[in-house]
């Protein structure tokens, strides 16, 4: 620590910092850091190892590469009549062999960058070379520029941070401002409420993290730091978890009339998943506190039918059940296969979304037993009695949020979500963790064999004539499409017009449309006729892709097939493969695009929806991943750490134990209190 400096506090406003100029409080405010705690989280994007140089390169295409060299040459160019760029020519300070002595860099559109670049100036370069007219070219490197004042350099001749842009404060005065932060912050005021890791100190992983002596020692204090988040996170999920099991539920499910019944009129035999399945839930009802489970199980492997074992359940116990669907296709849906099994039971069935109320019954012969609707219908408590148990069709569009708005209503029912889209396991412990788990991991028998394959240069006439055939034979088809309308930037070949395109080849057959920019109404319009066989061949964007149910169809036939993503396209071969004939899912692509292959040979490879969603977590990153569910998740700053099962389950061993020692966090982690968000309620209208 500097002689005669105070130590400064992780809260103390930047204002009050003497080394800080206003102009520079003012740019750090700007991009959201307002305090000392602000700035120690501002971690490095990446480092550079500034005791040794990249040599420069002799040819362009490897990657980015970190040189040391001087500023030669430089000067403002055009480029076309209007735009101009600026140019540096680099060269090797030491002095290069065989003409890869140099570079050029440009910038365009930076008028500014002329007043920081000058011959004669020694800069540190890192970007990507590439070849332009056989010159080694950098385009926007980031650069900086050397200037030294005698003395030990925390720029040169160590490991550098190097931060993301703070607009108004040069990388080399960030890294500055850090270094004194990190020499001057009070070690004592760092330590946290609860210390994941006492034997590893907080101060030290701030200062290991911005200036580390290896690279590995700041993958530990990141380690330590994702731990922490992740800490936070557990923490909520195993708050979240001990409430809802305070909440005082009701006993279901003692009663089995209806549920044998039921099975006694099913023309199949449950698998021993759904058995099993149905067991737990029995058991969860079964006690005086409210169930809160998670149903997970593929595409068709048959959660519909345990969800309506559940609901007999709670009937049979004199209390409604309802059913919330994502979207009114799948609500209207539901209905249907509802109506179809429960109605011969004589249980009253009544259907409930925005454009449409429906019933089995007649309203004098009492309230209906079961409502089924979109999630909607949570929110409008006129509608329930008395209602038992809550079975939520999930699809990625129902989150924690909403769940907890189920239990913060007064009544504590018990609660199924079932999610179609397999999660990778990693990833369900953090978004579901406060739930317990069923497994639908078996498909029913009887189902026709699936193949998959993949065309790269597929002709029309022999798709044609595929796609004929199978209606020939009397089945039905999926055209699935990437884009509703034709996009010049995409030139995919849209819905519409291939509909058009789609009616002419299949002349003599009835060919439907469906995409997103329908109407619900007229979207259930055509659900509906392709459900009854009155249209044959279906062609579709992605709107089919949750929930639809016609065992019939046994051919998709996916284009431009690389634009979706696997769990997509894992949940669109879903919509096949139902019925007992042999489906046929025929990915078409140009085969351009490697990443495409990539994805599409999984498809290819696999039909395990868990397999599917690992590589989709492999190949995309946890961020995207993560960014297409609703996962209450937030946003994490070590967001590549949610591959690492192992921290994250020393995270949740963690928050269980404090939460075992003190339940309310009122007692000895009292102070961890203030790190519990109580969700905020959000409308969840989809239609
Ligand atoms: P999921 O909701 O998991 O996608 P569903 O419950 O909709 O699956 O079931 C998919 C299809 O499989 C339906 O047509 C259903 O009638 C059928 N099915 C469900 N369980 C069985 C079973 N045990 N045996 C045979 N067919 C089944
Ligand atoms: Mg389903």
């Amino acid at each position: 620590m500097r002689a005669g400096t105070a130590v400064i506090a992780p809260t103390a406003p930047l204002a009050s910092l003497d080394f800080l100029a206003p102009k520079e409080v003012i740019a750090l405010a700007t991009a959201g850091l307002h305090a000392p705690k602000d700035l120690l989280d501002w971690l490095p994007r990446r480092y550079e190892d500034r005791r040794r140089f990249d040599a420069f390169p002799a040819q362009a295409g490897g990657p980015a590469v970190c040189l040391r060299g001087t500023v030669v040459d430089s000067m403002k160019r055009a480029f076309g009549p209007r735009r101009q760029f600026y140019e540096a020519v680099v060269m090797d300070g030491t002095g290069g062999v065989f003409g890869s002595s140099k570079v050029t860099c440009r910038w365009f559109n930076m008028p500014f960058i002329h007043k920081m670049v000058a011959s004669g100036q020694e800069v540190i370069l890192y970007g990507k070379p590439k070849d332009l007219n056989g010159k080694l070219v950098i385009d926007h490197p980031e650069f900086e520029v050397i200037r030294e004042d005698g003395g030990p350099s925390i720029h040169l001749e160590r490991i550098v941070p190097i931060y993301r842009n703070v607009s108004g404060i040069a990388q080399r005065r960030l890294r500055e401002i850090q270094h004194i932060l990190l020499e001057r912050i009070d070690p004592a005021a760092l330590v946290p409420a609860f210390d994941v890791d006492p034997t590893y100190p907080r101060a030290e992983a701030f200062r290991e993290v911005h200036f580390p002596e290896a690279l590995e020692q700041a993958e530990a204090a990141r380690r330590r730091f994702a731990l922490e988040e992740f800490f936070t996170l557990q923490l909520n999920v195993v708050w979240r978890r001990a409430r809802h099991h305070d909440h005082s539920g009701r006993v279901l499910g003692t009663k089995t009339t209806l549920l044998k019944r039921f099975y006694e009129s099913l023309p199949f035999d449950l698998t021993g998943a759904q058995k099993r399945s149905i067991k737990e839930i029995v058991a969860d009802m079964r006690e005086p506190r409210p169930m809160n489970r998670l149903l997970q199980g593929d595409v068709g492997s048959g959660k519909t039918f345990v969800a309506m074992a559940a609901m007999l359940l709670a009937i049979d116990s004199g209390c409604q059940a309802a059913l919330m669907a994502p979207t009114q296709i799948l609500a209207e849906q539901h209905f249907l296969t509802f109506r179809k099994w429960l109605e011969p039971l004589g249980v009253r069935v009544a259907l409930r979304t925005a454009a449409k109320e429906e019933h089995t019954h007649l309203a004098l012969e009492g309230e209906p037993q079961v409502l089924i609707g979109t999630h909607a219908l949570l929110f409008d408590k006129t509608l329930f009695n008395d209602l038992g148990l809550v079975v939520i069709d999930e699809q990625h569009k129902f989150g924690v949020t909403q769940r907890s708005r189920l239990i913060a209503q007064g009544t504590t029912p018990d609660v199924l979500v079932m999610t179609a889209t397999p999660i990778p396991r990693t990833l369900t412990m953090t978004i579901y963790g406060d739930l317990d788990v069923s497994v639908l991991d078996e498909r029913p028998a009887g189902r026709g064999k699936m193949i998959t394959a993949l065309r790269t240069a597929a002709k029309q006439t022999e798709v044609t004539k595929f796609v004929k055939d199978q209606l020939e034979a009397g089945r039905q088809a999926y055209l699935v499409y990437p884009l509703v309308e034709e996009s010049e930037a995409l030139k995919a070949e849209s819905a519409t017009e291939a509909f058009e395109k789609w009616q002419k080849r299949l002349s003599g057959y009835a060919v439907g449309l469906v995409h997103g920019k329908l109407d619900a109404e007229e979207k259930e319009a055509v659900m509906r006729r392709f459900r009854d066989g009155s249209i044959h061949a279906l062609v579709a964007t992605s709107v089919i892709e949750v929930g639809v149910d016609v065992p019939n169809a046994n051919l998709m036939i996916i284009h431009h097939a690389e634009r979706f993503g696997l769990a997509q396209l894992h949940q669109l071969r879903g919509r096949i493969g139902r019925g007992e004939h042999k489906s046929y899912c025929i990915l078409l692509t140009d085969g351009k695009s490697a990443d495409g292959m990539e994805k599409l040979t999984v498809m290819e490879k696999t039909s395990d929806g868990f397999v599917i969603a690992e590589e989709d977590l492999r190949i995309r990153g946890p961020g995207d991943v993560l960014g297409t569910m609703q996962s209450g998740l937030g946003d994490l700053k070590f967001a590549d750490f949610l591959a690492d099962t192992a921290l994250l389950r020393e995270a949740r061993a963690l928050a269980d134990q404090v939460i075992k020692e003190d339940p309310m966090l009122k007692g000895q982690h009292t102070a961890l209190a203030g790190m519990i968000q109580e969700p905020q309620a959000k409308s969840v209208r989809r239609d």
